[in-house]
Parts: structure tokens; sequence; C-alpha cells
């Protein structure tokens, strides 16, 4: 077995585990393999280990790649900053899109979704803490970016997602996890059908399952640490 396919194991260990304390089936959450900076045997090592949903953030990364590998099933996911000059890309290679903060954005990924693809599947990222990232729609906002979303011909609205700043320890991880699914709740309570909640990365999964994450997007757990990683922690929280 590689590095990376016992790592996997390690990972859905790890979710397995979590999902058993917080009371949720196994195959409650799903996992993400972010590959960003890792090549294309990186992703065939995940694929011989059953992975088949990969995140990837840089477009002029993720292209080649995703067309290098286009004989395999599989699903990728843009979960990078989305500018508009760049909405066209995102729509032609990519099977969802977690990153969509405004309506203008959604707007052109709609129209440039060619037609002989399904609908690109949406999460609309949420700023769920004032994060300095930026990015995100802030809370009080969501339900309408959503509905917009919602009546675009060429998207399908799954659901949200947030990367909230780290967090100093699990029970603080927890309170804005837990922020993002009260949202998320009352979004579907409003009737919208959201499915996704797109939260926890390889430091604070087991918190966002914890607070009802369904999907967790996992990079250096699987695949290291990465060769240019520009101001990121790796320090899990882990629960107390
Ligand atoms: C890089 C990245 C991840 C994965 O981060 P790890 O800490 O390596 O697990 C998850 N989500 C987003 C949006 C990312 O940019």
């Amino acid at each position: 077995m590689t590095t990376i396919q016992s790592q996997i194991s390690a990972v859905r260990a790890l979710m397995a585990d979590a999902c058993r304390a917080a009371g949720r089936a196994d195959d409650a959450v799903s996992l993400l393999a972010v590959s960003k900076t890792f090549d294309a045997d990186a992703v065939l090592a995940a694929f011989a280990a059953g992975q088949r949903a990969f995140g990837e953030n840089y477009l002029q990364e993720a292209v080649p790649k995703i067309t290098a590998l286009n004989h395999l099933p599989l699903q990728w996911h843009c979960i990078g900053p989305v500018q508009s000059n760049k909405t066209r890309l995102v729509a032609e290679h990519f099977d969802w899109v977690q990153t969509v903060d405004r309506a203008k954005i959604a707007e052109r990924l709609s129209q440039q979704r060619p037609a002989h693809l399904p609908p690109l599947q949406v999460c609309i990222q949420v700023n769920v803490d004032g994060g300095a990232t930026k990015s995100g729609v802030l809370p009080d906002a969501a339900l309408a970016l959503a509905q917009a979303v919602a009546g675009l011909p060429g998207l399908r609205l799954r659901g949200l997602m947030c990367i909230p700043e780290p967090a100093p320890d699990f029970a603080t991880a927890c309170t804005v996890f837990k922020r993002a699914r009260a949202l998320f709740d009352a979004m579907n309570a409003s009737g919208l059908a959201l499915d996704t909640l797109s939260m926890g990365m390889s430091a604070d999964l087991q918190a966002a399952i914890a607070s009802g994450s369904t999907m967790v997007r996992v990079g250096s757990a699987i695949f290291g640490a990465r060769p240019h990683a520009v101001s990121e922690t790796s320090r899990p929280v882990l629960p107390a």
C-alpha cells in the first residue's frame, strides 16, 4: 500500500470515529481529497484507494490535471476563489464549485456551462466568522444569493461551504461550525433543498463532523505537507 493509500484509510477511520461519536451514520460525511499542488500520480494513487472526489484551488494547475485524467470517473470540485475572468474555465472543466459568493459570478458560470454537461453543482461560500480572508457571503445575505443560484439553469444549488479561521481548541471550532450548521438548517426550513455542508479540513475535521458537516475537504492529511503552503496551520484541533 502506498503512503497516500494508507493515509486515506486513516482519514476515513477518523471520519467514521467522529461520526460514531456524534451519533451520526458512518456514511453521513463524504471525503473530498484536496490535491492542489500534487501531481496526477498522487491523484491516481488516491483513485486506487477508491477516492473519486478531488478538490483544486488553482486553475492553471487544475485544468491540465483534470484534462490528463479525463479517462477516469473522477469528480472535480473548485474550492479556490473564482474571479469573473476565470468563470469559463471553471464552467467547462469542473463538476462542482464550492466558492460562489456573488450573484454576478453565479450568472456567468450558468451562462458559460456547456450544454452537453450536467448543471454545475454549487455551494455558496459563507463567511461565518467574519474571517480575514474576506471570501464568502455574509450569513445575512446567504439566503438571497442561494435563491438567485437556485433559479439559474446551468447551476444546481447543493449547499454551503465555509473556511473559518483556525480555532485554538475543539470547543471554539465547534462553536463556529455549529453557526454554519444552523444557517444551513434555517435555509432548508425556508424552502431550499440543500444536501451539502462542506466544512472541516485536516486539522479540524472532527470538530466539523461533530457540528454537522456533510463533506470534509482534506489535503495534507492525505497527500502530505504542501511544497509551497502559505500561512496555513496544520495544528490539529482535537476533541477535548
Ligand atoms: C487547501 C484547502 C483545504 C485542505 O487543507 P488541509 O489543511 O491540507 O486539509 C481545504 N479547503 C480549502 C478551501 C483549501 O484551500
